[in-house]
């Protein structure tokens, strides 16, 4: 396991800075010392202030065990009443431009670890800085290559044209609902998915579980005369229930939920084909679902095998085309880039299917390991590919997107990703999907209802974020839901009192 001891460097800024260091070594840990300790095998960066042409500065030199390798000084040094945060900053700029040419690797986030780099963005637009300003401190201050600021850039402008009224939402709420079961598990996975025919509870329980949830909260939404703005059923894979029960499910919806013919945008996701039936395609038509997705992940059948879908390649495109036909046309897929065995002849080949296909939007994901995933736990049996070539796809995709007229509008970023890239969603113009706005970029609170659904509380007033995540497993949630619903409503009354 790599090491780091930063001398110099306050306690505070402890876990931040390990952050940092696992962009270069995945498992790194940090240690600080007052004094410098070379140890045998661990880097150690010094921090000092230094006097360069008579001006305060900051020097880091850093040690690979007890030979010193490099150096970088810092062009100011904060003065003392701004010298928690602006010091935190240099001495991140310090770690990042030294390690980045230790190990030969650039880092195109800079400094950024733990922020939405789009939120960033808009809270500096909403603080009264100019699109070229705020580009400009991207890349100065936390060392945003200017690509990734360009495209920071374009999808705050996508998004602000979509919905203009993106600060003002604040009075209305989204809603996001989860069914936590699939045909079967796929070997990345770690959303709350549990084998549908396995022995982690009952469909028909969990249903009743949710079907008071949506009362519950759908009256209280009512008396209080709240808007929904987005309705999103995500999970597992909300079409792995039979037809039937989504049908009695969106009937709830409609009959519970305030204004639904006001609702902008009512998303289900189709994840996986193999859940995808003639039957179950007309109940979505009946309630008007605008939004599905249907995920390739790969075009690959071996790929398909090796990470547990369980569905062919043939079968994404004739349940797509099945979808699309029968009017269902605003239908997202995903792409994974990273996929075990895969490169960029596997890539340009889902690229070229994908271009028969023509879907309304695209989320293109950066595979990241994720801890409780099995492909993390056998991470030796899953081999993927190196750095260079997972940079290599990421601009691959980015020119076929431009190309082919999609548009990016949503981005974000997860621990772990591979080549610390990002995920980012495409769409064809007019196609892009607001719940994911929503949630990406927190301007309102998410409800979440059923299983493993997080609700985020965005305080109407201050914007202060809160989180409360419902059961994940269908058990305990069929045990306890009238709890954890009673103690949303406290919630809510207490934000939008
Ligand atoms: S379809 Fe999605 S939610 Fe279901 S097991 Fe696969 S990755 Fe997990």
């Amino acid at each position: 396991m790599a090491l780091l001891t930063l001398v110099g460097a306050e306690a505070s800024f402890q876990r931040s800075f390990e952050r940092l260091f696992q962009l270069f070594f995945e498992e790194g840990t940090i240690v600080l010392s007052a004094s410098p300790e070379f140890a045998d095998d661990g880097l150690t960066l010094i921090f000092e202030k230094k006097v360069v042409g008579g001006e305060p500065c900051l020097q880091g030199t850093l040690y690979d065990g007890k030979k010193k390798v490099d150096s970088e000084t810092s062009d100011f040094f904060p003065e003392e009443q701004h010298q928690g945060a602006a010091l935190k900053r240099l001495m991140s700029q310090l770690i990042v431009k030294l390690l980045e040419r230790y190990t030969g690797w650039s880092q195109p986030w800079g400094i950024l670890t733990g922020v939405r780099p789009t939120k960033l963005y808009h809270s500096m637009r909403r603080q009264g800085m100019t699109d070229s300003e705020i580009k400009q401190k991207l890349m100065d201050e936390y060392m945003v290559q200017q690509d990734k600021a360009e495209l920071l850039s374009q999808i705050v402008g996508r998004q602000l044209s979509v919905v203009p009224d993106l600060d003002t939402l604040q009075q209305e709420v989204s809603i996001y609902i989860g069914i936590p079961f699939c045909p079967t598990m796929c070997a990345y996975c770690t959303f709350p998915a549990y084998p549908i025919n396995g022995k982690n509870g009952s469909v028909d329980e969990f249903l009743t579980g949710l079907h008071y949830e949506m009362e519950k909260v759908g009256g209280w939404l009512t008396a209080n005369d709240i808007r929904v703005t987005t309705i999103y059923f995500g999970g597992g894979t909300p079409t792995s229930i039979t037809a039937e029960q989504m049908d009695a499910l969106y009937e709830k919806m409609h009959a519970v939920f305030p204004n639904t013919a006001g609702v902008r945008e009512l998303t289900v996701e189709a994840g996986r084909p193999d859940t995808i039936t003639k039957e179950k395609i007309a109940v979505l038509k009946k309630w008007n679902v605008d939004r599905i997705s249907v995920n390739p992940q790969s075009f690959t059948n071996e790929t398909l095998k090796a990470i547990g879908r369980h569905h062919s390649v043939e079968e994404t495109v004739d349940k797509y085309r099945l979808a699309y036909e029968s009017g269902l046309t605003n239908i997202n897929m995903d792409l994974i880039i990273g996929l075990p065995g895969e490169g960029a002849a596997e890539f340009t080949h889902s690229l070229n299917v994908t271009e028969k296909l023509r879907p309304a939007s695209l989320t293109v994901h950066t595979l990241s390991y994720k801890r409780a995933s099995p492909m993390t736990k056998y991470k030796e049996k899953y081999k993927v590919a190196d750095r260079e070539e997972i940079h290599q796809m990421m601009e691959q995709a980015r020119a076929w997107m431009e190309e082919h007229g999609y548009v990016p509008y949503y981005l974000y970023r997860q621990k772990n990703i591979l080549g610390n890239l990002e995920n980012i969603g495409y769409a064809l113009p007019g196609q892009e999907s607001i719940y994911n706005m929503m949630i990406m970029e927190e301007v309102q609170t998410v409800i979440g209802l059923g299983c493993g659904a997080s609700s985020k509380w965005v305080d109407p007033k201050t914007g202060n974020i809160d989180r409360f995540a419902n059961p994940k497993d269908p058990r305990s949630y069929a045990d306890r839901y009238e709890e954890y619903t009673e103690r949303k409503i406290q919630v809510l009354n207490e934000l939008f009192a």
